[in-house]
């Protein structure tokens, strides 16, 4: 079936890097997600100040939303391309720095200091490097993680996460014999079964 042949299919980061570079982002949402929007309490849950985690961010829009109601917001991508783009969309001065801990990688952190984008591959991070999140935003994150890296990706969410963050998951259902993506299909029992 296509989710056996979906299970071995890997998008390389590569492949990622020129998506961004030939403008194939058709994921991107310019008017940010009506979900967050929607459970946007649940996400919060009365708390204010958080430090929101956005895994393979892209330029997700709801990063300055939540950074604009005074939130903490921290997010991870491998295409700088995207992160530059989402400052200069949104007219953010930001600086660079060098991360000391993962060779090549860099931090770009907004001038008013409350949005912090890690220029990397996920699996270079940890929570010595990040601490910890009182919230997760993962829209197009686990959906476009590789199946053969989920287990990993979902084990390293965990130790990002304090004891009382709330984790925000969009996935999308849909036939995987008719559709190839986007990118990989993500079953709500394997969703349970990733994270108990
Ligand atoms: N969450 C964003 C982007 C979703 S598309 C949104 O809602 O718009 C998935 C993104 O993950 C792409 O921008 C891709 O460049 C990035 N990506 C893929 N593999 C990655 C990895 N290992 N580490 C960090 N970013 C990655």
């Amino acid at each position: 079936t296509d989710i056996g042949s979906q299970k071995d299919r890997v998008v390389s980061e590569e492949e990622w890097l020129q998506k961004w570079e030939m403008g194939n982002t058709g994921f991107h949402k310019e008017q940010g997600h009506p979900l967050l929007q929607k459970y946007l309490d649940v996400l919060l849950n009365g708390r204010s100040g958080l430090r929101i985690f956005f895994p393979l961010c892209g330029k997700a829009v709801e990063m300055k939303w939540l950074a604009d109601v005074g939130h903490s917001v921290v997010g991870v991508e491998i295409s700088e391309q995207a992160l530059k783009d989402f400052f200069a969309e949104h007219s953010l001065p930001y600086c660079e720095e060098p991360v000391p801990e993962i060779s090549g990688a860099k931090k770009l952190q907004s001038t008013s200091g409350n949005i912090s984008l890690y220029c990397c591959s996920i699996y270079d991070l940890s929570s010595s490097i990040l601490g910890k999140f009182d919230g997760v935003w993962d829209r197009g994150a686990l959906v476009a993680v590789n199946p053969r890296d989920r287990q990993r990706y979902v084990s390293l969410m965990m130790t990002l996460m304090e004891e009382n963050s709330s984790y925000l998951l969009v996935t999308v259902s849909y036939d995987p014999n008719k559709h190839k993506g986007p990118p990989f299909y993500v079953p709500e029992s394997e969703i349970k079964s990733l994270f108990g």
